[in-house]
């Protein structure tokens, strides 16, 4: 189905996840919201991984081939990650675990990012940020934020509450921050309330039956 016509999903309360949940089959058919540069584009617009600015930039100067290019790459990207995060999701993640992170590292080790020092608007204690910008030399940047992201996953979420959501179809994964950890659906409105009918329509079978 045409990304177009459905808004991306970000509920995994988790960039890097929401990255993974690029994919997804949020009624019957599955959609992959990066499946070409322009998709790309607006995902990371949407996510706020990239500056509005540097989307328009980065359209004007390369072409669609090569976004196309870029789009293929996060894909892999994202496939791979998927691979490492469904085998030690539920579980804390060891020192062992770094070694497959090698191919991260060497995408992190081409990132642009420098300091800047930017006026604070509101009334706040201090006059001044620190903020950390981005440059956008090629499309390839565009991989970045991503990287980034993916990341921030292995190095700020406890994998333990990193799952998959129950849905029997649904491949949405979250990292579960409620309290006492019992999140168990990508979205109540969705999976959750499916879930619901489907208890219900049992319990009436076993009444009408028992
Ligand atoms: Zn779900």
């Amino acid at each position: 189905m045409d990304y177009h016509q459905i808004p991306a999903m970000f509920l995994a309360d988790a960039p890097g996840l929401d990255f993974l949940n690029s994919i997804a089959t949020p009624v019957d058919v599955p959609v992959d919201w990066i499946g070409d540069g322009e998709g790309l584009l607006a995902w990371l617009e949407q996510a706020g991984m990239v500056p509005p600015e540097a989307i328009a930039s980065i359209r004007a100067r390369a072409t669609p081939a090569e976004l196309d290019e870029v789009a293929e790459k996060a894909r892999s990207l994202r496939e791979w990650f998927r691979g490492y995060v469904q085998k030690r999701k539920g579980r804390a993640l060891a020192a062992k675990d770094a070694r497959e992170l090698e191919p991260l590292n060497q995408l992190l080790a081409r990132d642009e990012q420098h300091g800047e020092i930017v006026a604070n608007t509101h009334d706040e204690a201090m006059a001044f940020s620190f903020r950390l910008q981005r440059r956008w030399p090629s499309a390839e940047s565009l991989l970045m934020p991503i990287a980034e992201a993916l990341a921030r996953v292995v190095c700020e979420e406890d994998f333990t509450h990193v799952k998959a959501c129950e849905g029997p179809a649904c491949t949405l994964l979250f990292a579960d921050h409620t309290r006492g950890h019992a999140r168990r659906w990508c979205s109540m409105a969705v999976c959750g309330n499916r879930a619901k009918v489907a208890a219900h329509r049992a319990r009436q079978k076993e009444a009408k039956h028992g």
